[in-house]
């Protein structure tokens, strides 16, 4: 059985719980003395416990051991995304958290029928608790909303690393993969510099883009301003998806073809 508490809850070797978390345990996981308990504090610890006592709605915990969990990717991954309508947004913030984004940055694009928001609070709050839910160390930073073309000039002097989802053409994403695995294997038999070749970058990234457009796409003006920036169009299929299935489904797919999904 597995809860979670916070830090502060969570003192010397030996808790007594009350009040609804007691209930829970009593109640609802029907626990009683004996019995073993993960207890997460929501900042990437786990600890191993058992239940002594039950008396008076308070449940008595012996912690026994701490462990330190690492739940965060070795990948930096940012969603850029374009801003949906609704409560849309929220889902595509909880479900990247879930699947370990790192930061997601609100995008006004061309078809964007959000223009300007007032959520950004909201959205870290929501951001802040799926972190806390999946057991991960780090809360992912919620930006500001920017101006999507205007962000993609900003980027003069280096390459974004990155892909851009485009339903209307791109390249297959296992395509894309394998090729830049296919790039990087050559390069190294070869003992060639990879520093010579940034497409070589990707394959080993500390950091990559993820963009998704907003419910009506992206222009094609859009995606080749992408394109001249090092961005890689790839497709998800052949299906149209909603943006926020097209969002989730596209870190989920990159932290198992790159990142900690194995
Ligand atoms: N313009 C389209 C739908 C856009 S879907 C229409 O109405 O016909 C919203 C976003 O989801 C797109 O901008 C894209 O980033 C992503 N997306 C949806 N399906 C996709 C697919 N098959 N491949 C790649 N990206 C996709």
């Amino acid at each position: 059985m597995r809860i979670i508490l916070s830090k502060e809850q969570i003192k010397g070797n030996r808790i007594t719980l009350s009040g609804e978390k007691a209930r829970y345990l009593i109640s609802v996981l029907r626990c009683s003395a004996g019995d073993e308990l993960q207890i997460f504090d929501g900042e990437g610890n786990l600890y191993k416990s058992k239940i002594t006592g039950i008396e008076n709605k308070k449940v008595i915990i012996d912690l026994l051991e701490r462990i330190s969990l690492n739940a965060e990717s070795p990948l930096n991954l940012t969603l850029v995304q374009g801003i949906l309508k609704g409560e849309k947004m929220d889902l595509v913030i909880q479900k990247s958290t879930e699947l370990g984004i790192k930061e997601i940055i609100p995008a006004i694009t061309e078809r964007s029928q959000i223009r300007q928001t007032r959520k950004v609070d909201r959205w870290r709050k929501i951001a802040e608790e799926a972190s806390k839910q999946s057991g991960r160390t780090i809360v992912p930073v919620v930006h500001e909303p920017i101006e999507f073309s205007s962000w993609l000039i900003a980027h003069s002097s280096q390459p974004i690393k990155g892909f851009i989802f485009w339903e209307e053409g791109g390249l297959p994403l296992r395509e894309t993969i394998e090729k830049m695995q296919d790039t990087r294997y050559k390069m190294h038999d070869t003992r060639e510099d990879l520093s010579n070749h940034p497409e070589s970058c990707i394959m080993n990234p500390a950091s990559l883009y993820l963009i998704v457009g907003p419910e009506g796409g992206f222009s094609k003006e859009e995606v080749s301003l992408s394109v001249s920036k090092g961005l890689v169009t790839v497709s998800l299929g052949k299906r149209i998806l909603r943006a926020e299935t097209a969002s989730v489904s596209a870190v989920a797919l990159i932290q198992f073809s790159l990142g900690d999904i194995e």
